[in-house]
């Protein structure tokens, strides 16, 4: 029962509940009916027999039985005794022997013959002494058809009652469910599309589903609130953190450019401007998140010539004093495509620093691009820490780092990376991907359309 849906549950169970219903009333109709006929039988059986009495009597110790004595009618016999159970008049049903004692007023049922018969005693005393005994009998030829007729009828509706209740269930609970489905569908749209301003359609019902959609509908509501009150402050904050931070940055390079500075304050400078940078390039993670998040502003894209800017972004990498892999390059030329530039360089950027990064030290990175199959694919490859496999699905989630990467020495990232990566991909019409193994390393993979021109 566990993988069925609510629905399906819901009919099996009223079926099951319709079928011993119906077996139950069965039942009872074929207990209620047999207590009513054998009442009318006992009834019929009783009256033939008393009605027979009237052409009985008894003169000078002689019995005489007159002609209004009628010994057969109708599925019925009756048969009169004398004292001594000498028969007097009436014949019994062939094959049938009587066993039982003769008790005045009692009514039996007794099967012989594959039929059911009802037997009545009664006694008439006469005044001299004279006693008869009439015995009336009536054989059920009604109650065990009637019975019978009623459960080959009911045998006969019961698969029609059963489809109909599955049927009319169905379309009864499938209107009833209808909420809730367009709810799941939502609550789904939602949350593949992470658009959080969708809402489940509520209609003006007022039931335990429709109070369902709208609790959370509400909860919507307040999360998209949160959501936007938190890229707010992150896009004021990131704002606010820039204007010092190139601050920091000229004044160090103005500083460093000085040739009356000791190495020692050299040293200090560097470090300064290092640490720096990493605050400037988190903040420039930022702002891009706020872009992104911001429904994805409309995407201008342009004629670039993304083979160089894949060179472009390896050259800057290798001019970078802390990164240690050697960064190896094999790009097709001339590659253009319609590109917003800043967002691809960051794309490409943040590949190649995460494969800095999570790379081996004194290992290499390799990069390399080309058309294939319709596509253009841009992988990112190298030899590092790799990620288990149960993280390769968090990775694209923000803010999300592994374990590992979290305890690496030197780690600086904030978890937004691949974020952006998989968002500006998809705002491309790309799509990204990772092959991974633990303590081997990793390649992304990018494929856009080659829509070159
Ligand atoms: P971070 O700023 O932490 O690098 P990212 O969004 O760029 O955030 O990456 C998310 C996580 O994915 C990282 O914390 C790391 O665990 C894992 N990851 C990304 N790139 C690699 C890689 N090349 N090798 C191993 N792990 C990686």
């Amino acid at each position: 029962m566990r993988r069925l849906t609510i629905r399906t549950k819901a009919i099996l169970w009223y079926t099951t509940l319709i079928l011993l219903l119906t077996g139950l009333l069965l039942v009872l109709t074929v207990a209620i009916g047999r207590t009513f006929l054998h009442h009318s039988l006992y009834e019929r059986v009783k009256e033939f027999v008393e009605e027979n009495i009237e052409g009985l009597q008894y003169e000078d110790g002689r019995y005489i039985i007159d002609e209004s004595y009628i010994d057969r009618e109708n599925g019925m016999c009756c048969l009169a005794y004398d004292g001594d159970g000498t028969l007097l008049a009436g014949k019994l049903p062939t094959n049938i022997s009587l066993g039982y004692d003769f008790v005045d007023g009692q009514f039996l049922e007794f099967y012989a013959r594959q039929r059911t018969y009802y037997l009545y005693d009664r006694q008439v005393m006469f005044e001299g002494g004279g006693v008869i005994r009439l015995r009336g009998l009536i054989y059920d030829r009604e109650s065990s058809y009637v019975i019978a007729s009623c459960i080959r009828a009911v045998l006969l509706i019961l698969p029609f009652v059963v489809l109909l209740s599955v049927l009319g269930g169905q379309i009864l609970l499938k209107h009833a469910f209808r909420p809730l489905e367009e709810a799941i569908r939502t609550a789904n749209e939602i949350s593949a599309g992470e658009d959080l301003s969708k809402r489940i359609p509520v209609g003006s019902e007022r039931d335990e589903i429709a109070a369902l959609a709208r609790t959370f509908n509400n909860m919507l509501e307040r999360l998209e609130q949160n959501f936007e009150l938190e890229k707010q402050y992150i896009s004021n904050v990131s704002h606010e953190l820039r204007t010092p931070v190139t601050v920091i940055l000229s004044q160090c390079e103005v500083a460093l450019e000085s040739k009356t500075i000791t190495e020692e304050e050299r040293q200090v400078l560097g470090r300064i401007d290092r640490q720096a940078r990493k605050i400037s390039e988190s903040i420039a993670q930022f702002l891009m998140f706020g872009r992104l998040e911001r429904g994805m502003e409309k995407l201008e894209l342009e004629p670039v010539d993304f083979s160089a800017l894949v060179r472009h972004v390896c050259q800057d990498y290798r001019l970078l004093p802390d990164v240690v892999p050697k960064i190896e390059e094999s790009v097709q030329d001339e590659i253009y495509l319609p590109l917003n530039r800043e967002m691809m360089t960051r794309l490409v950027g943040n590949l190649l620093d995460n494969a800095c990064k999570y790379g081996r030290d004194g290992g290499k990175v390799c990069v390399s691009m080309g058309r294939k199959d319709g596509f253009i694919v841009l992988t990112v490859t190298d030899f590092g820490i790799g990620i288990e496999p149960q993280e390769q699905e968090k990775i694209w989630h923000r803010f999300y780092q592994a374990p590992e990467a979290k305890g690496m020495a030197g780690s600086r990232g904030i978890g937004l990376g691949l974020y952006m990566v998989y968002e500006i991909a998809k705002l491309h019409s790309g799509e990204i991907s990772v092959e991974s193994t633990s303590g081997c390393g990793s390649t992304f993979t990018l494929k856009l359309k080659d829509d070159s021109f």
